[in-house]
């Protein structure tokens, strides 16, 4: 199961969006857990943003029983120290990857708000991030979620879809933990 928790406010109709797009992408049942505070110490002052580490540590203590991983959607513009934002982050390889809804929304650069593109970005980002903690790296294939966005022009290229060598990536991912998970629960 994946989990989708909101950290404070974020439109339920983006969210159910981005839970139909990790469901098909990873075939996974997903759910949808109590929004949880945000993580107060992740603003930075001098920048007017919010580091998307701080965010990814607040949600590391919060992956429920039973959920393989967490993804966190967040309303606020994040940044890490070298960029100057990120639409996301994600721990390669771990359990947990945020989202920012911020840049991907149309009226964030005055254009006219479209909830409809919202929700297809929104998508795209949340595969592309969780794809991350699942392993995959960014992707040739402009079209494909793992593609690396610079900017909106790129995520709009791309679908929720992962091309065919990043499905197979993930389905080797995903035998290789049910493997593991079988051995460890073998031991005595
Ligand atoms: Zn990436
Ligand atoms: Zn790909």
């Amino acid at each position: 199961m994946l989990a989708v928790a909101p950290l404070g406010a974020a439109p339920g109709a983006v969210l159910t969006a981005m839970e139909g797009a990790l469901q098909a992408a990873f075939r996974l049942p997903v759910r949808r857990l109590p929004a949880l505070d945000e993580p107060a110490r992740a603003f930075a002052p001098q920048r007017g943003q919010w580091s998307s580490v701080a965010f990814l540590e607040a949600l590391l203590g919060r992956v429920p029983p039973g959920a393989v991983r967490l993804l966190g959607v967040t309303e606020r513009d994040l940044c890490v120290p070298v960029l100057s934002f990120v639409y996301g982050q994600a721990q390669l390889g771990g359990k947990v990857a945020v989202v920012s809804l911020a840049r991907l929304r149309p009226e964030f650069h005055g254009l006219k708000a479209a909830p409809d593109v919202l929700a297809r970005r929104a998508g795209t980002e949340a595969v592309h991030e969780l794809g991350h903690t699942f392993g995959l790296v960014h992707c040739l294939d402009r079209s494909c979620p793992m593609s690396l966005s610079i900017d909106l022009v790129d995520l709009d290229g791309k679908t929720a879809t992962p091309c065919v060598a990043c499905a197979t990536l993930l389905d080797e991912s995903r035998e290789m933990q049910r493997t593991r998970a079988r051995t460890e629960g073998d031991r005595p």
